[in-house]
């Protein structure tokens, strides 16, 4: 995700989730709610209907934050995590803070969606997943395995966030190359590679269809097919060929999400 935030933004997430993430670490998971009580936030879970997932509001003297229970926003539940730990970015860099306090930015409702293009937004949870899986904890944690569901599972668990979350991050600081595109009826939301991906074209765009013969590909147009095993591909199903390809063999694995259609597609070279 952070190829898409500016390099200031991301120095100063890095900064910040580094130093709350060791102040406030309970064991493995960094500890939201000591956080706020550190800084005299107040934090308040109730039931808001279907409105957002969290809210961070001024009103002097202090900050208050609204997670939304209604939503499944539970103070040990992932989604709510993840929420709790957006509304802290708005609430620790300086641009959204000043912002919130000044009224240049009106009191935010802030919805936990996977397509975000909001530069806030994006910044927010960007922020959440520094803060909730901070690099060099999830790197020890990985220990230097390769992509596999399990271990994505296993950061889910441990570290109290979403598969989502944890797949994205993993891409970011993870301990393997690996590409993730993610999908809504056929259509390429978006996609993100670790650094070191081979530098290989893909045979997709943003806003257009997947890969027909990608396994995402294959299981929308065979309507209701569901492929969540590991599976071989082709360099071809996913990439075009200009001269060069690894040499090693290609795999993919989806992820479904059935509430809102979106499909996950892992990608990686081994
Ligand atoms: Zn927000």
């Amino acid at each position: 995700m952070n190829n898409r935030i500016l390099p200031k933004i991301v120095n100063e997430v890095q900064a910040v989730t580094e130093y709350l993430s060791q102040r406030f670490c309970d064991g493995v998971k960094t500890d939201l709610a000591a956080i706020c009580q550190d800084e005299n936030i107040s934090l308040i879970y109730a039931e808001y209907r279907n409105h957002f997932d969290g809210m961070i509001v001024w009103d002097t003297p202090r900050f208050y934050i609204h997670i939304n229970t209604e939503k499944g926003n539970l103070p040990d539940s992932n989604r709510g995590r993840f929420s709790l730990g957006h509304e802290l970015g708005h609430y620790f860099l300086e641009s959204h803070r000043a912002g919130i306090r000044s009224g240049i930015i009106p009191p935010h409702a802030s919805v936990n969606c996977l397509v975000q293009d909001d530069k806030l937004e994006l910044e927010a949870d960007y922020f959440a997943a520094n803060l909730l899986m901070p690099r060099e904890r999830l790197r020890r944690f990985t220990g230097g395995r390769k992509f596999s569901l399990d271990i994505i599972k296993e950061i889910s668990a441990k570290f109290g966030v979403s598969l989502t979350a944890a797949v994205i991050r993993f891409a970011e600081v993870g301990t393997h190359e690996i590409m993730v595109v993610f999908s809504q009826d056929n259509v390429v939301k978006w996609s993100y590679r670790s650094e070191n991906f081979p530098k290989v074209v893909n045979k997709f765009k943003k806003g257009g269809p997947l890969p027909p013969t990608s396994v995402a590909g294959e299981s929308f147009l065979k309507r209701n097919a569901r492929y969540t095993g590991v599976e071989p591909v082709d360099f071809e199903d996913w990439f075009i060929y200009n001269d060069w390809k690894p040499q090693w063999q290609l795999y993919e694995q989806c992820c479904y999400s059935d509430i809102y259609n979106y499909v996950i597609s892992i990608v990686w070279f081994k």
